[in-house]
């Protein structure tokens, strides 16, 4: 099948790349020219694992290209998917001028029946809106069909995720485009998993709705680790003992700083705004929302509480990434604790293995350093924000002897704090006893 892809981001290239590796013929389109310049040598705009060896091997066999030409894309498509961008506006709302610029275009140069897809996370009625805008900007009048396909992959596990999904959502109402969207997966189908057709309402809301209960089990897990730190008990023993009931689940149970990236933050607000719209309450989500942010300011205290006052002192910040295995800092923790490090007049050296000089551009007078043990170096404090492999197994003697005092923060759990505490560091966790304990 012949595919075009309108944005060439995280989501964007991750499908391209993969449907191309389906043998399929994929263009993807951007209106930013420097990244699809780059990416036309084979230059990629983000980090992703397994991703620039897959589209080069794609863009080799002449499956996959790249191009701000919208209008030829469009023209020979059969298939045309939206990936573009949705982030939150001042009020919490999806922001979907990208969307809507989009489906302009389409309308304006389409020439044959296409199945247009939306991969972007849209809130529920907006497929309406799009086909609105579609018909409205259509000089001959062509026919299309509408699709809602959102999609579930995690950053940093996005070409495993796209090729083995626990499940793939289409919303269609049109026969014809519901026969062209099965072929199109039936090769991930073949593998045994199942595509679930549903209405277009429905699939706009399913993808709001398991971000928002997943990033619900989060905050649950921190308001917990709030009540660990104040009463004893370790939130990591409590994840484990309801996570085997099978009606928990274990997955998606760990404290820690609070969820961060281009998701969870921006879809629970969009689905609280969707819903006040619709006149409903939904406190549950404020609720998860607030305790996220509270939980991105737990940190400081932690510090503070070990070391006294910061001013002058110097901080480590391990991890950058909203999560490992990828440079996404969009609204990622760390961005809050560098922050709040910088205004009690703290040095601040961080160290990531990736997401360094994406950084760079939002605290650019930090220091920065080539290494983990190079970062500990002489500091007074260690934080962990990002739950990196490579920090689970650093040599902590040779940290524990190059730094000024010995004391680390660890807001991912990756450390037992017995042993931490053993070999001389003043430790503590989240959620993992009172902090007076875990000293
Ligand atoms: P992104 O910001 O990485 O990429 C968006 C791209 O769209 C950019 O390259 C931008 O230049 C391009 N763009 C904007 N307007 C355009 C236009 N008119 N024509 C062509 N290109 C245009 O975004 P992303 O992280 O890939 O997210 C895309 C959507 O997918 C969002 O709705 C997001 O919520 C959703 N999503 C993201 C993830 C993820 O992990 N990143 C996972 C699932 C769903």
């Amino acid at each position: 099948m012949n595919i075009t892809i309108f944005g060439s981001g995280y989501v964007g290239l991750v499908t391209g790349t993969c449907l191309a590796n389906l043998g399929n013929s994929v263009t993807c389109v951007d209106v930013d020219q420097q990244r699809i310049a780059n990416l036309q040598k084979n230059i990629l705009p983000i980090y992703e694992p397994g991703l620039q060896e897959l589209l080069i091997k794609n863009v080799q066999e002449k499956r996959l290209s790249f191009t701000t030409n919208a209008t030829t894309a469009i023209q020979e498509s059969d298939v045309i998917f939206i990936t573009v961008g949705t982030p939150s506006d001042e009020s919490g709302k999806a922001n979907l001028t990208y969307i809507f610029q989009v489906a302009a275009t389409i309308g304006k140069h389409m020439n044959s029946y296409k199945v247009i897809v939306d991969k972007s996370t849209v809130p529920v009625g907006t497929a309406n809106q799009v086909q609105a805008i579609i018909k409205q900007e259509q000089k001959e009048k062509h026919p299309f069909d509408l699709v809602s396909n959102p999609e579930f992959l995690r950053e940093g596990e996005a070409i495993h995720d796209f090729m083995n999904p626990d499940r793939i959502v289409i919303g269609v109402e049109a026969k014809r485009a519901e026969e062209i969207m099965i072929r199109l997966y039936k090769g991930l189908e073949r593998t045994g998993k199942p595509i679930f057709i549903t209405d277009i309402k429905s699939s706009e809301i399913i993808k709001y709705a398991a971000n928002a209960f997943l990033a619900t089990k989060i905050s649950f897990m921190n308001q917990i680790a709030q009540l660990c730190e104040k009463v004893g008990g370790d939130v990591k023993e409590v994840a484990k003992g309801i996570g085997l009931d099978q009606r928990i689940g274990s997955r998606f149970l760990q404290a820690g700083v609070g969820y961060g990236g281009s998701c969870f933050p921006k879809d629970v607000q969009a689905l609280t705004q969707t819903a006040q719209e619709a006149g409903i309450e939904f406190p549950l989500l404020e609720a998860v929302h607030d305790v996220n942010n509270k939980q991105k300011q737990s940190l400081l205290p932690k510090i503070q509480a070990l070391v006294g006052d910061l001013q002058g002192k110097t901080i480590t910040v391990l991890g950058l990434s909203f999560k490992p295995k990828t440079d996404d800092i969009r609204d990622a923790p760390s961005q809050t604790i560098i922050q709040q490090l910088l205004n009690t007049g703290a040095q601040v050296k961080a160290y990531d293995p990736i997401a360094m000089d994406v950084m760079k551009k939002y605290f650019p007078t930090i220091g920065y350093a080539e290494s983990a043990y190079d970062a500990a170096k002489n500091a007074d404090c260690i934080v962990i924000v990002t739950e990196w492999d490579e920090f689970r197994y650093l040599d902590l003697i040779k940290i524990k002897d190059s730094m000024k005092n010995p004391i680390i923060v660890d807001g991912r759990n990756i450390y037992d704090s017995e042993e931490a505490k053993r070999m001389g560091f003043k430790y503590i966790g989240v959620g993992r006893g009172n902090s007076e304990e875990a000293q």
